[in-house]
């Protein structure tokens, strides 16, 4: 599965695939190998792949996020990352089974483009400049066979291109130029971060049970789409944070907030 890799090594290290480039893959129940890729694996969960996991298992994201997850700081810019807890004492993925995995419909963007990364180098247009590289571990078996695809047809086929929309906005806020002030983000941004991002049942209910909507110019349809559908709460997360982090004119704040003493603390946490 996607252990870590570092940004450096991909870049320098790698094959650049497109997406028509072909590559010879197979990986099923009837190889030796089986499972083994799903445990004592680091697995970074992007803000998607917790929705999808969550969501598919009809679980509470804070009750998901305690149970199966793990989160750390991210070494350059200092936020925090979300990885999947691998079994303390087995060191397996939570998920795997005899069988498989047992969130196979739900599982994570890595999981399903293994054994493919993907990578964009920094700077403008990293979108257009994305590329593809194999991830060759001894472990796996699968490249050993002659069944071949091409990196867009594996993409189809594993589900992956569902999760591209939300990727691409994780990755622009990610690489977005703002990080790179010398000062770290206070504590209530931080924790601001984690839960607009991971944390969307509690998002949505700071969203409706606290003025945030008194303050913020959001219009009725918008409201309704964020009050029944995670994808459309995560995408406003994303729009909310670039407004506040980065002060990207993504979210419009009402002329005159009515402005009440417990309105005051939130203001300065919220948005500026
Ligand atoms: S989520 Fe599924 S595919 Fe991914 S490591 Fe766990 S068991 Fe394996
Ligand atoms: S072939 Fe590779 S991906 Fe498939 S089960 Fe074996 S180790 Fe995992």
């Amino acid at each position: 599965m996607m252990r870590e890799v570092t940004e450096q090594r991909i870049i320098e290290g790698s094959s650049r695939m497109s997406l028509d480039t072909r590559f010879c893959f197979r990986c099923g129940p009837d190889k030796e190998c089986f499972n083994r890729c799903c445990s004592d694996v680091s697995i970074l969960l992007s803000p998607y792949d917790v929705l999808r996991l969550k969501d598919g298992l009809h679980m509470d994201s804070s009750e998901f996020l305690e149970k199966y997850t793990f989160t750390m700081c991210s070494r350059d810019k200092r936020i925090p990352v979300v990885l999947l807890r691998m079994d303390e004492e087995t060191r397996k993925c939570p998920f795997v089974a005899d069988s498989g995995c047992s969130a196979y419909a739900h599982r994570p963007w890595a999981c399903r483009m293994y054994p493919l990364g993907m990578a964009e180098p920094k700077g403008p247009n990293a979108a257009v400049n994305r590329f593809y590289f194999m991830v060759k571990e001894q472990l796996c078996q699968g490249h050993e066979e002659a069944e071949n695809h091409s990196v867009r047809e594996w993409i189809e086929n594993e589900g992956a291109e569902s999760f591209d929309h939300m990727q691409t906005a994780f990755l622009e806020l990610m690489s977005h130029p703002g990080w790179e002030r010398p000062e770290p983000l206070s504590q209530d941004k931080l924790a601001m971060y984690f839960m607009a991002l991971y944390d969307l049942d509690r998002f949505r209910r700071f969203v409706s049970e606290t003025r945030f909507l008194d303050l913020f110019e959001v219009d009725e349809e918008r409201i309704e789409a964020i009050a029944a559908d995670d994808e459309e709460l995560l995408d406003f997360a994303f729009d909310w944070l670039a407004f506040s982090l980065f002060r990207e004119k993504r979210m419009k704040l009402r002329k005159s907030p009515p402005l009440r003493p417990e309105l005051i603390k939130g203001i300065s946490t919220i948005a500026v």
